[in-house]
């Protein structure tokens, strides 16, 4: 079986113990399945990228011991393929444009409800303010920022293009399959529903002002591009997961025929001290604050488990 796996980061920032840890794990498992290791530089947000960082991705990765076939993809080269895939779901009818900011949602969604505000793997979920009664006609308005109806997409489509129901199985389901430790069924799947989709997520968005896509469109495009069969990245993103299922899903018969989805194993995240998830700002792990100490590519390996 083919075997390409892909290392993403975004040039925001230095690479710490928890970028060591996908970045070898994905290597690691494609050198056993005889596969191969892409490294693709996810820069689609060019107001916080920076080609210093991007430099140092490479030089960090290169110390660690990596190797990746060149040129490099990178995201912000790519806006053609952005494109085209906010097309096709600008046609299906499925995309409305939302002038709401962050601030019109909150109060939107805090109005009489319980519980605080709600958050969803696309950040607050979208009360919905902007969603046209009628199917957006014209031409798709560039610079702006556009939601997919989820409700919309779901109606229009079978959910289960993957899913085989067993008897007596609520129908309303799907899967993708997780060989990390996340899988919630015993046959090595992670299932989700719609209601998942409709109260959990909502209405997300697929491009941005400024951003001509949005970071869900332009990885389910990239790894499609790069025909990756192994998507393997941190527990943070196994919801964000389903949102570019969905999306996937949606581009298959258009504009992707062949879209595969692929398999994803979601690893552990590695933690500081006090149990928190590691981020960009935590410079105190950066790999680079390692090396300076002395520190060899063995002993980050011995630092994130795979010693
Ligand atoms: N670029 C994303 C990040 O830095 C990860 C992309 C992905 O694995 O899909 O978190």
């Amino acid at each position: 079986m083919t075997f390409i796996t892909r290392f993403a980061p975004s040039p925001t920032g230095p690479l710490h113990l928890g970028h060591a840890y996908s970045a070898l794990l994905a290597h690691d498992m494609a050198m056993e399945q005889g596969g191969t290791f892409l490294l693709r530089i996810d820069d689609l947000d060019q107001s916080r990228s920076r080609c210093s960082w991007e430099a140092q991705i490479y030089e960090d990765l290169h110390w660690l011991g990596l190797s990746w076939p060149t040129p490099v993809r990178k995201q912000s080269a790519c806006q053609a393929d952005y494109d085209e895939a906010l097309d096709v779901l600008w046609r299906k009818g499925l995309l409305y444009q939302c002038s709401c900011s962050r601030r019109d949602i909150k109060e939107a969604q805090s109005a009489p409800q319980e519980g605080g505000l709600q958050f969803g793997p696309d950040g607050l979920i979208y009360p919905g303010t902007c969603r046209p009664q009628n199917r957006p006609s014209g031409q798709r308005p560039k610079n702006v920022t556009l939601r997919l109806d989820v409700a919309k997409a779901l109606a229009g489509h079978d959910l289960r293009p993957h899913f085989t129901p067993r008897a007596g199985e609520h129908l309303d389901v799907s899967s993708f399959v997780e060989t990390g430790p996340h899988a919630n069924t015993a046959i090595g799947q992670y299932e989700f529903t719609s209601e998942f989709i409709l109260n959990q997520i909502g209405d997300f968005v697929v491009s941005r002002q400024n951003m001509g896509a949005s970071y869900h469109l332009a990885v389910v495009v990239d790894d499609q591009e790069q025909a990756v069969t192994h998507v393997i990245r941190g527990a943070d993103l196994l919801e964000a997961t389903i949102i570019q299922l969905l999306i996937g899903w949606l581009l298959d018969d258009e504009l992707y025929q062949y879209w595969s989805q692929p398999v994803y194993h979601h690893h552990r995240l590695i933690r500081d001290d006090q149990g928190k998830r590691l981020a960009k700002r935590d410079d105190a792990r950066a790999i680079a604050k390692y090396r300076a100490e002395g520190a060899s590519p063995a002993d980050i390996r011995q630092l994130v488990g795979l010693g």
